[in-house]
């Protein structure tokens, strides 16, 4: 899952971006407005979390133009303690929850997962596929009641193939949520790391849960028997 912090605090802003790269997300930052509401645009972000004192533009004018162009992305806003009328704007505006400064990053993190959970319509915080389970909260991977490491980043691949089971995902929507704007779209990890988490996670069983959907992409589904 991809997350776009958008702070003009470098302190605070490498703080909440360290933590949540722990936490196996994918994440970008910037420190101003303007560039915060063209990545947020451009890049399909799964979550934002937005800063409303910011340069170039204010953040209550980043969700408010966000959300006439029709960028549904979940948004978090940071305020200061004393900025209870920014606040009420910012959900007015759009915003889906709000955490005021100085925070617990446990807290931000807990409701970071709140609103991926609610985005990806899943409500028991449990990842389950199959006998395959994902636990978002300590990152436990389990098939079959086996325990199974994972790489931060085949974790992240799988939590977000996970989170779209069913659904047919692209090598470029699969960079967009589990990479961040260093990576390079022309190369060909995203096989590499399929193939490293099938081996993981199907090799040695009897029906396989990760599948190539020729010409398209990659798709993880239970397999009808
Ligand atoms: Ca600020």
């Amino acid at each position: 899952m991809r997350i776009l912090i958008v702070e003009d605090e470098p302190k605070v802003a490498s703080f909440i971006r360290r933590a949540l790269e722990e936490e196996r997300y994918a994440v970008d930052v910037c420190s101003d407005g303007i560039q915060g509401r063209d990545l947020a645009s451009e890049v399909a972000y799964d979550l934002i979390i937005l800063d409303l004192m910011l340069p170039g533009l204010p953040g209550i004018d980043v969700l408010k133009e966000l959300r006439s162009g029709k960028v549904k992305t979940p948004i978090l806003i940071l305020t200061a303690r004393s900025e209870v009328d920014q606040r009420v704007k910012g959900l007015d505006a759009g915003a889906d929850d709000y955490l005021t400064k100085p925070f617990a990053i446990e807290e931000l993190l807990a409701r970071a997962r709140a609103l991926l959970r609610r985005a990806s319509g899943e409500t028991l915080g449990i990842l389950q596929v199959d006998d395959l389970i994902l636990n978002p909260v300590t990152h436990d991977v389990t098939r079959g009641g086996q325990r199974i490491d994972l790489t931060s980043k085949e974790y992240a691949l799988l939590e977000y193939m996970m989170r779209n089971a069913g659904r047919v995902l692209t090598r470029t929507m699969i960079s967009e949520h589990v990479w961040n704007l260093d990576f390079d779209t022309f190369t060909n990890v995203i096989d590499v790391y399929i193939r490293y988490l099938r081996n993981k996670i199907d090799r040695g069983r009897t029906h396989g849960l990760i599948h190539t959907v020729r010409g398209s992409g990659y798709t993880l589904k239970a397999t009808d028997a």
